[in-house]
């Protein structure tokens, strides 16, 4: 059966701008993803349901891309009966665990002050709670993971494609080419690969080497129009994956070069690779900068050495 795929346009408090969330209509009705908490949000998501003839009662089940707040503080609006499905790592992030969230400013204290970020303790709390502003509390009824196909839409299968988040997935229908990308590729901003607090007992995740072989997954996909979390439909994603690999390669080669000057911690690489950026949007700037890290220690081209607790990066 032929997929409608209608997409909606959320405002959003974010630099980012509108988020789209999709509705798919087959077997059931489908909402991909949804806007974040603000009255903008809701009131052009409901205004656009409308003008479709549709109405929240009328949604069967949401699917989440991933558990970032402009994609799913809305889930505050669905009747108790809506299923939310998605990736089992949504549910401490759209439930708002109170022991995860304790995890995450743990974690960020910890991992700031081996990274050699000057921070207070209460300013990793402040960066953690903010995160969860505009998101919802919900929980995650279905996992679906890798290989899965979408209930009510069984063309659609479900492609784990971490990186962004942890939780990203992507749905692509092998019959039209059509592929539901939240956040993994997007024309207006290239997406940020995110530090995210583990597991319990697990490494932290190498957020930028997952993004970058999820993209590369992609190239390999029958893929004909991507459906993207934000901006313009992209019918053309091997060139822009291509741009992306190509400026990511240029960034990792800047640091090397800096690098290859004078041992640096990440902070310290942080402010001279976002001499504007860094302080408004620490977190995001941050997790570049480790992401690139990460990057060329896998490729050997660069060794972390710890002296008193803070990790220094020099060049091989
Ligand atoms: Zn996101």
């Amino acid at each position: 059966m032929k997929e409608d795929i209608i997409q909606l346009s959320i405002p959003t408090p974010f630099a980012v701008g509108d988020v789209h969330a999709y509705i798919l209509k087959g077997e059931a009705v489908t909402l991909v993803d949804c806007g974040p908490m603000t009255e903008e949000a809701e009131h052009a998501f409901v205004t656009q349901l409308h003008e479709h003839r549709l109405s929240i009662d009328d949604i069967d089940q949401v699917v989440l891309t991933h558990h970032h707040a402009d994609h799913v503080g809305l889930l505050n609006l669905m009747k108790p009966h809506v299923r939310v499905i998605g990736h089992q790592l949504n549910e401490p992030y759209i439930s708002q665990d109170p022991l995860f969230k304790e995890r995450q400013i743990t974690f960020t204290k910890h991992l700031f002050q081996q990274l050699g970020v000057p921070l207070r303790p209460d300013e990793c709390e402040r960066i953690v709670k903010q995160s969860y502003t505009y998101s919802c509390t919900a929980h995650v009824d279905d996992v679906i993971k890798e290989g899965d196909r979408l209930k009510g839409h069984e063309q659609f299968y479900v492609i784990e494609t971490p990186g962004h988040a942890q939780s990203h997935l992507s749905f692509l229908d092998e019959t039209t080419g059509h592929f539901i990308g939240g956040d993994l590729l997007l024309t207006t901003i290239s997406s940020n690969p995110l530090m995210e607090a583990p597991y319990e007992g697990e490494e932290r995740q190498k957020s930028l080497l997952q993004y970058k072989a999820s993209l590369n997954r992609l190239l390999h996909l029958p893929i004909k129009t991507i459906y993207p979390g934000h901006g313009q439909l992209i019918t053309s994603h091997h060139e822009l994956i291509e741009e992306r690999f190509k400026k990511q390669e240029k960034r990792a080669n800047t640091m090397y070069q800096l690098l290859k000057r004078k041992e640096m911690t990440a902070f310290h690489l942080c402010r001279k690779l976002f001499p504007v950026l860094y302080e408004e949007a620490l977190f995001l700037t941050m997790s570049e900068t480790v992401g690139q890290l990460d990057v060329l220690l896998e490729a050997g081209q660069i060794e972390e050495v710890q002296k008193d607790g803070i990790l220094y990066y020099k060049a091989n």
